[in-house]
């Protein structure tokens, strides 16, 4: 059944959805558009993940918009928060009539004749097969299946007399007050939960197979406090965003720069909340780099506390088997527990696992490279977001929707009506998109597509140089070819 035809169709409804909304809104106000959402809520990540204590792990100044003042008292906000102003912020702009919720879109066809993709959706729980038509398509799908979440396989878990519970998919009515848990993983929701168990279970064993960097950050600052007390809002805001961004810039390089003299820094930080009696080398010193994967930032120290508290302690060993009551290590300790969690990671999805066909032939996305990180070599008329790995999301995805709408712009104003990046410098050469060696990413690097060596298929990685790139460069730089139908 053919539906309707829309100028612009946002496939997803999360962070990006509503700021690539906002951005159409704002620079294309002529553009009709719709946001065909799979859920039957707006929100993504933030109304998915339910788990004890979810919260952001980078600051609320960067991953909130730049167009609507984060106004909350902590840098690291919880879950329900950033809920809520996700919520707001598409109530306050007319953006939740936009979004058609149950809409699974799970293939895009490109009619290079008529300059057109068709959109397959999955409509309601039925599953009713319904088509659109737009001109352009935006993919807003964040990077992970929300089917379920990464869960290897681990000897006889069958076995196992206690609940198994993966972060993602998190039962509301599960009690754990005065209950042993084991979280098995080290990663950000490893050490987002723990310390938010820890205050009513009887105790937390976070097992790791090997060491994160975590972070003890302030969860209030006096500098935003100061400048929200002294400055008009607006203002206050675009400082203490910016002073974020810079901040982070500059520690990233530090990192890659002095990567030792950081590792020290971090470690000098454990050693500080936990003593120095406590086992560091073991359970706080990971094999590789500062930023060769994502840091886990704690406000307060809150993990820390839960261990000096006795409430919560780090096991770094393999897993040889689950048992009846717990969890076998190879080293032959048994670690007991009432509940696992199996906070074990996502599973990584390209463009909302949307299969893209150009003119009768299927894309496969890891052929493909990105263009400035947000458009495919040979896929007219389509963009997509992807966040920062080492920064706010937020930051590269309002980029990003801005730009695209200078192009769409820029193609109203030189009347055409087909867009595609197309490489054909053979000094270009694939590289992986992702610059992080974290197991998610690893073990999807094959289905992603890739980023070229040279601009403008690099990425970045860093706000200022694409800010640079997003906002001045030419639209038509030679690589982004416009043409219409024949
Ligand atoms: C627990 C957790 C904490 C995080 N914390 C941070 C943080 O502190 N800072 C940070 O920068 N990033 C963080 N991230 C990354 C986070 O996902 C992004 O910050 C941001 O929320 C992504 O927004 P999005 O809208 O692009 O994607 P999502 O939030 O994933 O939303 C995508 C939406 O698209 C819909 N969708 C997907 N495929 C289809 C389809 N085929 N058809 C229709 N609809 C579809 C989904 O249902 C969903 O609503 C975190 C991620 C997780 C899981």
């Amino acid at each position: 059944m053919l539906l309707e035809h829309f100028d612009v169709l946002i496939v997803g409804g999360g962070l990006s959805g509503v700021a690539a909304a906002f951005s159409l809104q704002k620079h294309c106000p002529h553009k009709t558009y719709t946001i065909l959402e799979a859920r039957d809520n707006i929100g993504g990540t933030w109304d998915l993940f339910r788990y004890p204590g979810v919260r952001s792990d980078s600051d609320m100044y960067t991953l909130g918009y730049s167009f609507r003042p984060w106004v909350g008292t902590n840098a690291l906000a919880d879950g329900s928060s950033i809920l809520e102003y996700i919520r707001r912020t598409a109530s306050e702009n007319g953006i939740d009539r936009k979004v058609r919720y149950h809409h699974r879109v799970t293939r895009a066809a490109w009619n290079g004749a008529q300059a057109q993709w068709r959109i397959d959706v999955e409509r309601g729980e039925q599953r009713q097969l319904v088509q659109y038509t737009c001109n352009f398509l935006f993919a807003c799908t964040g990077y992970y299946s929300y089917e379920e979440g990464h869960s290897p396989p681990f000897p006889a878990s069958d076995r196992f007399a206690g609940a198994i519970v993966h972060p993602q998919k998190w039962p509301a009515q599960l009690s754990y007050a005065n209950k042993r848990i084991v979280v098995i993983g080290s990663g950000a929701t490893a050490v987002t939960l723990i310390p938010a168990m820890a205050k009513t279970a009887s105790h937390v064993t976070m097992l790791q197979r090997s060491p994160t960097y975590v972070v003890s950050a302030p969860d209030r600052d006096r500098v935003v406090d100061f400048l929200r007390r002294h400055l008009p809002m607006p203002l206050a805001y675009r400082l203490i965003r910016w002073r974020s961004v810079l901040f982070g810039i500059v520690f990233f390089q530090l990192c890659r720069r002095y990567p030792v003299a950081i590792r020290n820094f971090i470690l000098r930080g454990v050693r500080r909340a936990l003593g120095a009696d406590f086992d560091i080398a073991s359970h706080f010193t990971p094999r590789y780099n500062p930023w060769d994967q994502r840091l886990c930032l704690v406000p307060d120290g809150d993990l820390f506390k839960a261990i000096k508290a006795g409430k919560a302690a780090v096991h770094t060993g393999q897993i040889h088997s689950f048992t009846r009551h717990g969890v076998k290590l190879q080293s032959g300790e048994e670690l007991p527990a009432d509940i696992i969690v199996t906070a074990t990671g996502l599973n990584l999805v390209v463009l909302g696992n949307i299969e893209l066909v150009v003119d009768g032939k299927i894309i496969d996305p890891a052929k493909t490279i990105s263009y400035k990180g947000t458009m495919y070599s040979g896929v007219p008329n389509l963009g997509s977001v992807f966040g920062y790995t080492n920064a706010s999301w937020t930051l590269k995805c309002e980029l990003t929707c801005d730009y695209l709408c200078r192009v769409l712009n820029f193609m109203d104003r030189s009347r055409r009506r087909v867009c595609v990046p197309l490489n054909e410098d053979p000094s270009v050469v694939p590289e992986t998109w992702l610059n992080l060696s974290s197991g998610y990413i690893q073990r999807s690097v094959d289905r992603v597509p890739k980023q070229g060596s040279r601009r403008p298929w690099k990425l970045h990685q860093n706000y200022l140089l694409d800010l640079l790139m997003f906002r001045l460069s030419a639209i038509d730089d030679g690589v982004l070819r416009f043409s219409n139908p024949a």
